[in-house]
């Protein structure tokens, strides 16, 4: 093959390390395996795909929510790129603490970080820090099997507002909402479970600061509050206003069209005295509510007891603005879905407003806006959480487009044989997980769910998989 390479490339494989297994860096790896330079035979490459994890998929293990399967599917093509063997995976491996930057420009001529945004935005507001008052991202963590947050989740209010109007907002208000056995054909772990069964709650209201043309999320994913079994829906008249720019919206944007049809309708239905719903949970739907403060009372001191709300009208831009009213809503506990937000990365430039670590299309920037020789961003990290997973597809065209334009004036490695990297990790005593051992966990999560279903006959219910959420446990089925 090295009589067809072009002057300067070098004759040994471009080994490349891609931080973060989710959607970002896989769709990155496989972008780079199936680009024109590989196929054509004028380069070929090496690829490392690491992960704090134990176990691959990022996001679509830790974010999508459990009775989301079409998204969750999404793991199905993920699963065909590495299983194809071209792409190395090393879970369980911490970039910062098992391998600095300096390890892996060491080993590797190109680094493309994908470690998308996992923590919550901040909503700078009196009572944000009470008792009671969580983080919508920590919240999908626990009911995803998140390995690094605490098993219990406190579920006793009967009363909780959500804050946002996008779809983790429609995500957390949703299985706050759900019935705990609806979500049995799920692969939910045990303990989660265990904890939504218990829940006592009766009332999830969930708060959008602007009007419902003005809303984030999706019509799929709103049309399917509807499906929970035993919820009603809970829509309010006076918070239907539309402005100029909501009737564009409306005219121009068939999302937008949909989703107001769907709320105008669920509100025409519904019965004018509210006392004549029947399911044991509610769902309400609250436009032009801005968070205002989240209180405690004498009585509960340091615990959530109420949150107060600043009416909004909306300015003709589609923007909302004061009007001066403050409402107060009785809620023992406070969940913001306000967008999710980066981390900063070892070693790296991070720009801490946008949560992202500074690029141009990709390339890594440093303190002086010049390209860092070698090193990539791509997904959440690089363009901020938005966008669905698909549209991480693009943004792993764009870097790898970068990277292969780069590639004959990258700093070479000064060790790229493959073996080296594992002699270091194994040097260093760290307990890497691999593609075989992702496949030993999945098949023992799917073993219990056959387990479960033949355990509880009665229920006529299939369960694909339970997850394992234990790291220390993921690490011995998977190494065993
Ligand atoms: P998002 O779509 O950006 O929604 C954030 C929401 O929070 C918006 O309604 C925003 O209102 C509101 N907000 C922001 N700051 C606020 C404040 N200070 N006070 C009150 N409200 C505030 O973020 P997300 O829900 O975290 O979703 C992130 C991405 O993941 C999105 O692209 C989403 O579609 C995607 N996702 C998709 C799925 C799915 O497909 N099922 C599931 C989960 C997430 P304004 O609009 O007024 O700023």
């Amino acid at each position: 093959m090295s009589a067809t390479l072009p002057a300067g490339t070098p004759a040994r494989p471009l080994r490349v390390a891609v931080i973060g297994a989710g959607p970002a860096g896989v769709y990155a790896a496989d972008i780079l395996t199936k680009s024109e330079a590989v196929t054509s035979g004028a380069l070929t490459v090496s690829i490392d795909l690491f992960d704090r994890y134990p176990a691959p998929y990022g996001l679509i293990r830790y974010g999508v929510a459990p009775d989301h399967p079409r998204i969750k599917g999404i793991v199905n093509a993920l699963h065909k790129v590495l299983d194809r063997g071209d792409i190395r995976f090393f879970g369980n491996v911490d970039f910062g603490t098992d391998l600095t930057l300096a390890d892996l420009r060491t080993h590797y001529d190109a680094v493309i970080f994908a470690t998308g945004a996992i923590k919550d935005a901040d909503l700078n507001i009196p009572g944000i820090d009470l008792e009671g008052s969580f983080g919508g991202a920590d919240f999908v963590s626990w009911y995803d099997g998140h390995p690094d947050v605490p098993r219990e989740w406190p579920l006793e209010a009967k009363e909780i507002a959500v804050i946002g109007n996008g779809n983790v907002a429609l995500d957390v208000a949703r299985i706050l909402s759900k019935h705990a056995d609806d979500l049995l054909v799920t692969e939910i772990p045990d303990n989660v479970y265990a904890g939504l069964k218990a829940s006592p709650v009766t009332d999830v209201h969930v708060f959008g600061r602007r009007g419902p043309a003005q809303v984030k999320f999706t019509p799929l994913e709103l049309r399917e509050l509807s499906h929970s079994k035993d919820v009603d829906i809970v829509l309010y008249a006076e918070d239907f206003e539309f402005d100029e720019a909501s009737d564009e919206a409306i005219q121009s944007n068939n999302q937008i069209k949909t989703m107001v049809g769907t709320l105008t309708n669920w509100i025409a239905e519904q019965p004018e005295d509210l006392s004549e719903l029947t399911a044991s949970r509610r769902l309400h739907l609250h436009f032009l509510h801005s968070p205002v403060e989240i209180h405690d009372d004498p009585a509960h001191p340091g615990k959530v007891t109420g949150m107060t709300f600043e009416r909004m009208q909306l300015d003709g831009t589609g923007n909302a603005k004061g009007t001066g009213e403050f409402v107060d809503y009785p809620v023992q506990a406070v969940y913001r879905a306000i967008g999710y937000h980066g981390s900063p990365l070892a070693e790296l430039e991070y720009d801490a407003r946008r949560g992202v670590i500074p690029n141009e299309g990709g390339r890594v920037l440093d303190t002086a806006g010049s390209p860092v020789p070698g090193i990539y961003a791509t997904g959440w990290i690089k363009r901020g959480p938005v966008g669905l997973i698909g549209h991480t597809k693009g943004d792993a065209l764009e870097t790898i487009g970068f990277l292969l334009e780069d590639r004959l004036t990258l700093p070479p490695a000064q060790n790229p044989d493959p073996q080296a990297i594992i002699d270091l990790l194994e040097e260093r005593g760290v307990e890497y997980t691999t593609w075989e051992g992702w496949n030993k966990l999945d098949a023992h999560e799917k073993e219990l769910g056959a387990a479960w279903t033949a355990a509880h006959p009665a229920d006529g219910i299939e369960r694909e998989r339970v997850k394992v959420v234990p790291r220390e446990d993921m690490i011995r089925i998977s190494r065993d």
